[in-house]
C-alpha cells in the first residue's frame, strides 16, 4: 500500500487547491486529469472545463482563502495580467436600483478562468510531492486486494493504488454511480435549476473605457430575469457575459447577443460593446443548476475517500461562489490533516465540507426558487429574512453605503447574514420607513 500517497481526480480549481492542501501536510499527491496539458502560449479554455469561456469572479472570501493556502498568489495573478479592482468601483445595478458607487469595499482580481487556473496550477505543481498526470481519465474505483486502500482505475493506463482518493471531477462526477457499484448505497441529491444560461464574448477596449467605473454588473430580477457583466481581464481584454433564465437565456448569434444586451434594464452593457471590438464569437453555456449530493447522509462512508468542489455541491454560477467554496474546503482539509486523522476522520471532514456549502447553497437556491416560481413568497424564517434583506437592498439603492457594505459582506461570504441586522442598519431602515427614503442612488458616471 502506498501509505501517504493521495490520488486527486480532476485538476480543476477544487482538485488543484486540494492537492495544495495535501502537499502542505506532507503527503505525496498524484492529480489525474483527463484533459491534455496546456499547449499554446497563453492559458486557454479546455474541454474538461467547458465553463472556462465564461467570466469567473473570485469572491473576496475565495481570494483570501487561496492566499492563505498559497501565500503570494494574489500578487502572482496580478503579475500575470489579472486586473485588481475594488467592488465599490463597479457600476452595479441591483434589483432595486444602482448601488452606491466609488467608496472602497472589497478587493477582487479580475482574470479569465484559464489564467486563474494556470497560475494556481503552476504554484501547486511546484510544491514538493505533487505530480500532475494529464490525459488520465478515471473510469472507476475499486477496493485494493488488501481491502484497506483503493485502486483508481484509468481508462487509458494502469490503475493507481492509494490509501486516499479525493474526487474533484466537477459537476459530471461519476462518484454516485461508483459508490453504488461498490455497494455503498444510493446517495440522495438535491437540485434546484432556475435554467440560467450564459453567453460570453471577449472584447478589446482601453482600460479606462468606462471612466471611473471598473466594470459593469446588471443583475437579473424576478420581473426581468436577464442581466450581464463586463469585466476587465488580462491582456487589455474585457469579458462580457449576457445571463438570463428560461426564455430569457441569451443567444449565441452575435446580432441577437447585441439585441439581448440592448433590451436589459439599462443600456450600459450595450453601450460598452458598441464602443469595444469583439475578439471572439459569443460562447454559450447552459449547465448551471444548483446540485448537491448528500454524501454525508450515507449510512456508511468508506475509509480513504473524500469528495470536494462541484462534485459535492455545484451552485448556480450567477452568484460566483464555486471556487470560493472549493478553496474553503481545501483549508478545512489542511486543518483536518494538521489535527490528525483518527478513524472516521473522512466522514467528519465531509460533514464540514457540507457545512461550508450550506450558506452559499441557501443564498443561491433561495434566489433561484424566486426566479423559477415568480409568484412564490417564501414563508417562515426564510420569508422574513428575504423581506428584511429586501429592505436593506432598498436602502442601499437610496444611497446608504453601510447597507450596501452589509449586503456585500454576505455576498462575498465574509460574514453571516446576521450582519444585515447591524443596529445602525436597522435604525436606518426604520427611519426610512417612518420619514421616507432619500433620493435613489444616481447612475454611476459610465
Ligand atoms: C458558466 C459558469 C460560470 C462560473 N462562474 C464562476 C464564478 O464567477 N466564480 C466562481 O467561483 N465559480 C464559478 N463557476 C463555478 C466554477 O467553475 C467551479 O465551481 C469551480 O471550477 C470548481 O469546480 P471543480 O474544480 O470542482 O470542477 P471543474 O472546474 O469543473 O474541474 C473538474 C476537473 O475534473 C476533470 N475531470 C472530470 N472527470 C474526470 C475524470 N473522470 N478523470 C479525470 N479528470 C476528470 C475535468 O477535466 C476538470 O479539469 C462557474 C461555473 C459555470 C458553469
Amino acid at each position: 500500500m502506498n501509505t501517504g500517497r493521495t490520488v486527486v481526480i480532476g485538476a480543476g480549481m477544487a482538485g488543484l487547491l486540494t492537492a495544495g492542501a495535501l502537499a502542505k501536510a506532507g503527503r505525496t499527491v498524484i492529480v489525474l486529469e483527463q484533459d491534455l496539458g496546456e499547449s499554446g502560449e497563453a492559458p486557454a479554455p479546455r474541454p474538461g472545463v467547458p465553463q472556462g469561456r465564461q467570466p469567473h469572479v473570485l469572491l473576496h472570501r475565495g481570494l483570501c482563502a487561496i492566499e492563505e493556502l498559497l501565500p503570494g498568489l494574489r500578487a502572482q495573478l496580478v503579475a500575470a495580467g489579472g486586473v485588481p479592482l475594488d467592488t465599490g468601483d463597479l457600476a452595479w445595478l441591483g434589483e432595486r436600483g444602482w448601488a452606491p458607487f466609488g467608496t472602497p469595499a472589497f478587493e477582487l482580481v479580475s482574470a479569465t478562468r484559464p489564467l486563474v487556473e494556470h497560475v494556481v496550477r503552476e504554484r501547486v505543481t511546484a510544491l514538493p510531492g505533487v505530480s500532475l498526470l494529464t490525459g488520465a481519465r478515471v473510469r472507476g474505483l475499486a477496493r485494493s486486494p488488501s481491502g484497506s486502500g483503493w485502486l483508481v482505475e484509468r481508462a487509458d493506463g494502469p490503475a493507481v493504488s492509494t490509501d486516499l482518493v479525493v474526487d474533484a471531477s466537477g459537476r459530471s462526477s461519476r462518484l454516485p454511480r461508483w459508490l453504488a457499484l461498490l455497494g455503498c448505497g444510493e446517495v440522495s441529491t438535491s437540485a434546484v435549476d432556475a435554467r440560467f444560461g450564459y453567453a460570453g464574448r471577449v472584447y478589446h477596449a482601453p482600460p479606462d473605457v468606462l471612466g471611473r467605473a471598473a466594470g459593469i454588473v446588471v443583475l437579473p430580477t424576478r420581473e426581468l430575469p436577464a442581466g450581464g457583466v463586463a469585466l476587465p481581464v488580462e491582456g487589455g481584454r474585457w469579458l462580457v457575459a449576457a445571463v438570463g433564465a428560461g426564455e430569457h437565456r441569451p443567444p449565441r448569434d452575435p446580432e441577437e447577443f447585441a439585441g439581448f444586451l440592448s433590451r436589459l434594464r439599462d443600456p450600459a452593457l450595450a453601450d460598452f460593446t458598441a464602443r469595444a471590438r469583439p475578439l471572439t464569437e459569443p460562447a454559450v453555456h447552459r449547465r448551471t443548476g444548483n446540485m448537491r449530493h448528500h454524501y454525508e447522509r450515507l449510512p456508511h462512508w468508506p475509509a480513504g475517500l473524500l469528495v470536494t468542489g462541484d462534485s459535492l455541491c455545484a451552485f448556480n454560477p450567477v452568484y460566483g461562489q464555486g471556487i470560493t467554496v472549493a478553496a474553503q474546503q481545501a483549508l478545512l482539509l489542511r486543518d483536518a490533516l494538521a489535527e490528525g486523522t483518527g478513524p472516521g476522520w473522512e466522514r467528519r471532514l465531509l460533514r464540514r465540507f457540507a457545512r461550508a456549502a450550506d450558506l452559499p447553497w441557501e443564498i443561491a437556491t433561495g434566489e433561484d426558487l424566486g426566479h423559477r416560481e415568480r409568484d412564490r413568497r417564501p414563508r417562515g424564517l426564510a420569508g422574513l429574512f428575504g423581506r428584511w434583506s429586501g429592505e436593506v437592498d432598498r436602502l442601499a439603492a437610496h444611497g446608504d453605503v453601510r447597507a450596501q457594505r452589509a449586503l456585500d459582506r454576505v455576498y462575498h461570504l465574509m460574514a453571516a447574514p446576521s450582519c444585515l441586522f447591524d443596529p445602525r442598519v436597522v435604525a436606518a431602515v426604520v427611519r426610512g420607513r417612518l420619514m421616507g427614503l432619500p433620493a435613489p442612488t444616481p447612475r454611476p458616471p459610465l
